[in-house]
């Protein structure tokens, strides 16, 4: 990324709206304004102004602001031309600075690289800026809620308080190490083995919250399984339900599979609908029947499928003993409403005892597709499994790469109390554990943070942004 370069974008997304917006960032646009219009532009000031092409005729007419580094998004010099939303009248507007701009360097942005000169001029920090992109690409207002609080440094501030804690007890021992005659006296004198813990405590509770965020800003892979005609794409309609304004069939490459979004509570939940798991002699039924198996494997949580009427035959057993050891299973028998009243009573309480066992999937959820019984169940458990704790939603949003960085320094952590637990000179050791956990910390800011991490991060946000 060529960061001393001016760039230019539309901020806005593509297709037709009422407001257009290109942005425009640099070190020192001064010239370049010049050049665009005959009025000087005052910081942070709107201008209603024409924007005009290289023959002074107008291409819109709209509002001009210009923000002075380091008082922007980027921390750069920022001008924002807000016109008429069309991609035509837009592409123009862009096209027009881009001319003008050519003899100062101006070229397109990469994705994300207005968050990234963000980063750079430390207008915010590496997890903030992921927020951005989260915020952005929220599929629930749970989500967003959470991604606003991260970008509004919620998350972060957690991290760096105990990365200063870390510091602290740092300090203490760095400064026994070159004193040593004292050194055996440092654990008891500082009461380190008790600063420890708590920090400790304080990080596996961030970690927990960490979770939570996760699980909502990635979701949940749910794979339902089944026979033919089990009432797979009845379940996932039902489950639907409300949601389906915003269900998002993802078109399969054949007609094998669809996978719709959908949220309970504000967790997504990427259901996967498969084929019919049966022996079949027929070519495509069986590629379809290929790929449904690699679903399962990639599945967070599988849902076996079976008729209320004829529970685990022959092929459920074998759909059973196929079905991966480390992926949750939940049985769940469909039409209960063709069953016997007496048979519906007895299933729906065992499936009420089943709740609140996080550990236990091995249940029978009775359920009907047709009439909606048991459903409510049925997305408790499926919320329960994917450790979801409703009464300790995350106030912010986490990452994959998050998490890891907590785990790694919990990890550190333990050494760090193991050395501190033995009563030998180890403090060397206690010393290091305690610097190793404070530069996974820090990765999560992006205090330390290599180059190719940040081209990964910053190039899945979308252009303009
Ligand atoms: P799939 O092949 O497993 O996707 O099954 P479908 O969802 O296509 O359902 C097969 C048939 O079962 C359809 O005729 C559905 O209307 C019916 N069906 C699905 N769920 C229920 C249910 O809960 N009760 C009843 N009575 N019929 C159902």
């Amino acid at each position: 990324m060529r960061a001393h370069e001016p760039i230019i974008a539309i901020a806005t997304a593509p297709g037709r709206g009422g407001i257009g917006v290109v942005r425009i960032s640099g070190a020192d646009l001064a010239p370049l304004l010049g050049r665009l219009f005959n009025v000087p532009l005052k910081p942070r000031h709107a201008h209603y102004l024409p924007f005009n092409d290289r023959d002074g005729n107008a291409i819109d007419a709209g509002i001009a602001l210009f923000f002075q580094g380091p008082h922007s998004y980027t921390g750069e010099d920022v001008l924002e031309l807000q016109g008429h939303g069309g991609p035509a009248v837009l592409r123009r507007v862009l096209e027009h600075c881009l001319e003008a701009g050519k003899e100062y360097g101006l070229r397109h942005a990469e994705p994300g690289e207005f968050t990234h000169r963000a980063f750079l001029n430390e207008r915010l920090d590496l997890a903030q800026a992921e927020a951005v992109a989260d915020l952005i690409d929220a599929s629930s207002e749970a989500a967003a809620r959470s991604a606003m609080a991260s970008l509004s440094g919620a998350f972060s501030a957690h991290v760096n308080t105990l990365s200063d804690r870390i510091i602290r007890l740092r300090m203490l021992v760095e400064a026994t190490l070159d004193f040593p005659e004292e050194e055996i006296d440092f654990l008891e004198k500082y009461q380190a083995r008790a600063a420890l813990q708590d920090i400790q405590n304080d990080l596996a509770a961030l970690t927990a919250q960490a979770k939570q965020g996760m699980i909502l800003r990635e979701g949940l892979h749910v794979v339902l399984a089944g026979q033919p005609n089990v009432g797979k794409s009845s379940l996932l309609n039902a489950l639907a339900g409300d949601d389906i304004a915003i269900v998002t069939p993802i078109a399969g490459t054949t007609r094998d599979k669809v996978i719709q979004q959908i949220h309970i509570e504000g967790v997504p939940l990427h259901i996967v609908d498969t084929a019919g798991l049966r022996e079949t002699d027929d070519t495509v039924e069986s590629i379809g029947i290929a790929r449904t198996w690699a679903e399962i494997e990639k599945a967070n949580v599988i849902i076996h499928l079976q008729d209320a009427r004829a529970q685990s035959d022959e092929l459920d057993t074998a759909i059973t003993r196929r079905l991966p050891a480390r992926t949750p299973v939940l049985k769940v028998f469909n039409k209960i409403d063709l069953l016997p009243a007496a048979e519906q009573e007895k299933l729906a309480d065992s499936t009420a005892a089943s709740l609140g066992s996080t550990q236990s999937t091995e249940v029978a959820l009775g359920i009907s597709a047709k009439t909606g019984a048991g459903l409510d169940s049925l997305r408790q458990k499926l919320l329960e499994i994917a450790g979801w704790n409703p009464s300790n939603e995350s106030p912010w949003l986490a990452r994959e790469r998050h998490l890891q960085a907590l785990n790694d320094a919990g990890t550190h952590l333990d050494l760090a109390a193991g050395h501190a637990s033995q009563n030998d000179r180890v403090l060397d050791l206690f010393a290091e554990e305690l610097r190793l956990a404070h530069d996974d910390l820090c990765a999560i800011t992006g205090q330390f943070t290599s180059d190719d991490l940040l081209g990964e991060i910053f190039s899945s946000f979308c252009i303009g942004k």
